[in-house]
């Protein structure tokens, strides 16, 4: 059975790129191009087979499209792997041998940094290619923009919950204060909500709470902690099989990546009664932000464009409630509707 039959023919481009000289094994996954090229970073991690790094591509380049799509950004959505240690099988020739490929797909795949990958990647991958963002003379670290969107992002779903957008005096509870954790904490201590912060960096966690103010939990707890909202901003699912169930919270939403184990667990969330934010909707922040680069970085607009996260979160909240969806399948026929009319 070839990639096609297996596919169902979904993807517009898939390339599977070799330069032995450079020791380069890449796959580029272009989901769609129909909203615009499609942006997305390349993940660099030594995958035990090229089947692993193949379903990997798909998975990431088919979320990218439906993120810049939720987000309503002119672009498509794609993804490249390497295959390789980051740590040790790195080298500027083997980057520089990646940009070729990406520059021979003439615009239709843009790159940007992800796990395995950083800025001065990018700035040896800019020698070779001129369809590369994030470089070190342009939009920077995304962070702070990620956390800005994750905040806006809060209030609409504080609003949908509660009733009312302000978080003063809600409980939030983080899980994960690293860049955007921590950006996000120092927001809503500032509009004064209660926190709980965890980290498995303890230290990182403790000096955190002492500048703002905010009670610290074991990483293990901050699951189980009773509160308004769960913003989850760490790594790795947060909504599994095991923790289904376990919640005391009235809502789920932070900046973490793929924070259900499964799609389907989102229907378990709607039976608790815990409104879920679709991740790859309120953490669009960063996407927004190398996207803006494309037009000349206006490090102001991004910021703006990312506060339309609340509004976007809004309607999948009314569209779940009014179709007796999830805001998961909300979020996707958003994406799909806004991808297909592109089309
Ligand atoms: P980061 O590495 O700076 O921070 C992650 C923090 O989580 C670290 O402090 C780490 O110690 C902590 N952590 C890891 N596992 C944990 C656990 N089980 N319990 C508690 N803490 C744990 O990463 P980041 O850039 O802040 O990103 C956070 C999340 O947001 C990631 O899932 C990332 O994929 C996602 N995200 C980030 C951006 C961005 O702009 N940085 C954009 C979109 C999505």
């Amino acid at each position: 059975m070839g990639v096609f039959d297996r596919l169902g023919a979904e993807y517009e481009q898939i390339v599977f790129g070799h330069d032995p000289d450079a020791g380069l094994r890449t796959i580029i996954a272009v989901y769609s191009t129909a909203r615009g090229p499609a942006l997305g970073g390349t993940r660099m991690w030594a995958y035990p087979n090229e089947d692993d790094a193949l379903a990997d591509a798909l998975r990431l380049g088919k979320a990218m499209a439906y993120k810049a799509a939720c987000a309503d950004l002119p672009l498509g959505g794609g993804k490249a792997v390497i295959i390789g240690d980051a740590r040790r099988d790195k080298t500027d020739a083997l980057m520089r041998a990646y940009g070729r490929q990406v520059e021979r797909l003439g615009g239709r795949y843009i790159t940007t940094a992800d796990v395995g990958t950083t800025v001065k990647d990018l700035d040896v991958i800019a020698e070779t290619t001129r369809y590369v963002t994030g470089t070190s003379g342009g939009s920077g670290d995304p962070s702070p923009v990620t956390a800005h969107g994750v905040w806006h992002g809060l209030r609409a779903v504080a609003e949908t919950a509660f009733g009312d957008a302000a978080l003063t005096g809600r409980h939030v509870v983080i899980q994960g204060v690293g860049k955007v954790g921590s950006g996000v904490a120092r927001m809503l201590k500032q509009e004064g909500a209660r926190l709980t912060i965890a980290d498995i960096d303890a230290e990182a966690a403790r000096a955190l709470a002492d500048e703002i103010g905010a009670d610290v939990v074991g990483a293990s707890e901050a699951l189980e902690v009773p509160c308004d909202v769960l913003c989850p901003c760490a790594l790795g699912p947060v909504v599994t099989d095991k923790t289904i169930g376990s919640f005391k919270c009235a809502a789920i939403a932070g900046a973490a990546n793929n924070q259900l184990e499964q799609p389907a667990l989102a229907r378990g969330l709607a039976e608790d009664g815990i409104l879920y934010a679709p991740d790859y909707v309120i953490n669009a922040g960063g996407l927004i932000n190398v996207a803006d680069e494309l037009h000349g970085y206006d490090a102001a607009r991004a910021r703006r464009k990312a506060e339309s996260i609340a509004d976007t979160l809004r309607e999948i909240f009314r569209s779940a409630e009014s179709e007796g969806i999830t805001p998961s399948e909300a979020a996707d026929r958003l994406a799909e509707s806004r991808i297909a009319a592109a089309g």
